[in-house]
């Protein structure tokens, strides 16, 4: 079961591995973008967290919800609203529970996606956060359909949003800031498909 207790832990763990990952992620944006994907995380999950302290929701759908919200209004950047767009369609999917089952968590996660791919247009192999959510969310389901547990599943999931990560090096982006540079955003790792590992390495963690 994923309970609210690990809903608030994944959510901390992002906001840690963001703050910890910041020069990590704007080395990764200088290459290919404007050298401000860990600035952005950072002050978002940041803000998220000051947020949550405040006012600690008891049920899924205010918890993410506050997570979208503050996310989209306090980062100005591409990734605002799109992993906004994600917290706040895992919010509204999962509805006013404080659990979810496997299947549950995957719906929401699926919604969350289609949420970004609503929001940016994003298709496989266009360099963006998307090559590392897809593949993530289909090794959840592959694991979930074996009879993983949730710990299991949660860890094939953070394995294939890294190796997702990985792929977009070789890539040339077709969204976002990255896409204007042409083939010479060819031999880089997309920042966000960065941060999207750190978020599934978060999820894996909280459920593990
Ligand atoms: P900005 O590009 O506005 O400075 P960030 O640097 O914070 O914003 O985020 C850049 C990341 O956003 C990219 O590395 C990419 O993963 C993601 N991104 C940009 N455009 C899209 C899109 N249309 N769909 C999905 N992800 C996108
Ligand atoms: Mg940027
Ligand atoms: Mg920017």
């Amino acid at each position: 079961t994923f309970t609210i207790a690990h809903a608030r832990s994944w959510i901390d763990g992002f906001a840690s591995r963001c703050d910890e990952q910041k020069a990590y992620l704007t080395e990764l944006d200088s290459a290919i973008g404007d050298a401000d994907h860990g600035a952005n995380m950072a002050r978002g999950m940041g803000a998220v967290r000051g947020a949550l302290s405040a006012d600690e929701p008891q049920a899924l759908d205010a918890l993410f919800k506050a997570v979208g919200m503050t996310l989209v209004s306090s980062v100005g950047g591409a990734s605002g609203p799109l992993y906004g767009t994600f917290f706040l369609r895992v919010g509204m999917t999962s509805g006013a529970v404080d659990s979810l089952d496997g299947a549950g968590l995957s719906a929401s996660l699926h919604a969350g996606v289609k949420g970004i791919v609503d929001r940016g247009k994003a298709e496989a192999e266009d360099k963006t956060m998307f090559d590392a959510m897809a593949p993530a969310l289909d090794a959840l389901d592959a694991s979930l359909a074996e009879g993983g547990d949730l710990a299991a599943a949660a860890s094939a999931a953070a394995e294939a949003a890294a190796a997702g990560r990985d792929a977009t090096e070789p890539l040339q982006a077709r969204k976002g800031r990255a896409s204007y540079l042409g083939e010479r955003s060819i031999g880089h790792i997309d920042p966000g498909a960065a941060s999207t590992a750190l978020l599934f390495d978060a999820l894996a963690e909280a459920l593990s």
